[in-house]
């Protein structure tokens, strides 16, 4: 057993998925795979340790997954940033948009104080809109978003710099170009 288990390669790459041209990065494996899973929330989490995180958004559905995670790991609560519809409280929504048209999310109104410390999870970030949804969301109800994470970034398509650029520090942990 090494300790510098190779997370990368534990990433399963489907061609086209969903349609013909995409290549689909799948992180089921990586997430079936203790050793990587558990590696990949310690480094994603490891520059906050020591810090003050109130909670840990995940974006429906892997976003959960690594989200929950991140959050037991950190000692933050969580809170679900889902499609619209799904959340049986009061939410505010915004519009983000997709590769083709736009689609919205919520998030129950008072899932975050303002002022609370928020770290944003997903597990992909590839042209940035749904995280970017999701920041301003978070900002709508007055959280202090202090960084997004993700385990995979696509930087051709720019999303983290988009997120950067609104002035939210990103974390990723691999690249696929
Ligand atoms: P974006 O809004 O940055 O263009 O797309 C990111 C969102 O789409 C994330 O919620 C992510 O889960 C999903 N996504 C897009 N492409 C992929 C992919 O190749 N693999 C995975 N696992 N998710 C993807």
């Amino acid at each position: 057993m090494t300790f510098d288990h190779d997370i990368k390669a534990t990433v399963r790459t489907i061609p086209d998925y969903p349609k013909k041209g995409i290549l689909f990065r799948d992180i089921t494996t990586l997430l079936a795979d203790a050793r990587a899973f558990r590696r990949a929330v310690d480094e994603l989490v490891q520059p906050w340790a020591g810090l003050k995180i109130d909670k840990v958004a995940g974006i429906e559905a892997r976003g959960f997954i690594l989200g929950g995670a991140v959050a037991h790991q950190v000692s933050a609560g969580f809170v679900p940033i889902r499609k619209k519809g799904k959340l049986p409280h009061t939410t505010v929504r915004i519009a983000y948009s997709l590769e083709y048209g736009l689609d919205e999310m919520e998030m129950h109104a008072d899932a975050v104080r303002p002022g609370e410390r928020v770290i944003l999870v997903d597990d992909l970030i590839a042209t940035g809109g749904t995280a970017e949804g999701a920041v301003k969301l978070l900002r709508q109800i007055g959280a202090n978003v202090i960084a997004a994470c993700f385990i995979i970034d696509l930087p051709d398509l720019g999303g983290a710099a988009k997120l950067r650029a609104m002035e939210v520090p990103v974390r990723t942990l691999m690249a696929f170009e």
